[in-house]
């Protein structure tokens, strides 16, 4: 198949608008640019419009004007490349009726039980794991009384970390972390994703010092673009 891992991928939005209604557009005359390795922060309160945007750049949805181009290709034409080339945790994610390690080796069928060790320790999630009765093996939905919102948060991102894809895309992904466990677990991951692209979604400012761009989302459009220090 087809590798795109070490793509240098450019993401174009130009004058982008969309809406779920037709009346006022949820995204209005918006546009951003976005090169390969630049690591941005997307803030926003709910109902701004942020995992919507994320559905654009995937190419899930079509905007109602302007566009999304991915190294000059408009995204919803790359509907079968895309997963070669964004690893998207979603903000609800899916967790599949099997084994933890298999949720977790969903992102890479070829990863060794080290690598997801590996991967599992990162989002500070080996302890528990291993306490479990049945340790890796356990499945996600018998004992899904034991796995909280944000553990299972944590799994799905394990599975992004595997993804040898240029892109990786997050939407909250540190929800329900105690902030020092959030700092911590930013640190690693970033250091593991070095040379990515990150697009990473959230509704508060912890972490986003590590970013290179930070963008405030309010009424459809970008209020704010700089690092940290500029805002
Ligand atoms: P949160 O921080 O709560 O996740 P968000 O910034 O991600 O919010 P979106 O999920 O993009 O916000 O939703 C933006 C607006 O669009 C909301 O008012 C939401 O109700 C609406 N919306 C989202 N998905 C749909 C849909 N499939 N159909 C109609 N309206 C939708
Ligand atoms: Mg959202």
């Amino acid at each position: 198949s087809l590798d795109l891992s070490q793509a240098q991928v450019t993401i174009e939005i130009n004058h982008l608008s969309f809406g779920y209604t037709s009346e006022t557009p949820l995204l209005d005359d918006f546009s951003l640019k976005i090169g390969q390795g630049e690591k941005i922060a997307i803030i926003g309160r709910s109902g701004s419009g942020k995992s919507t945007l994320l559905k654009l750049i995937q190419g899930a949805l079509v905007p109602t004007r302007g566009e999304v181009r991915i190294n000059g290709i408009n995204a919803h034409e790359l509907a079968s490349t895309i997963p070669k080339l964004m690893a998207v945790l979603n903000q609800k994610p899916y967790l599949f009726n099997t084994s933890v390690m298999n949720n977790i080796r969903l992102g890479n069928p070829e990863a060794t039980d080290e690598e997801v060790y590996e991967v599992a320790k990162m989002v500070q999630l080996h302890q528990m794991i291993m306490q479990l009765p049945k340790g890796y093996e356990t499945n996600m939905h018998e004992t899904g009384q034991r796995f909280s919102g944000g553990e299972r948060q944590r799994i799905a991102l394990a599975r992004i970390l595997l993804q040898k894809t240029p892109i990786v895309i997050m939407d909250e992904p540190t929800v329900g972390l105690d902030p020092i466990t959030e700092a911590n677990l930013l640190a690693t991951i970033f250091d593991t994703l070095k040379g990515k692209t990150i697009i990473w979604v959230t509704h508060h400012l912890m972490g986003v010092e590590k970013m290179d761009r930070i963008l405030f989302l309010e009424k459809g459009k970008i209020t704010m673009d700089g690092s940290h220090q500029q805002l």
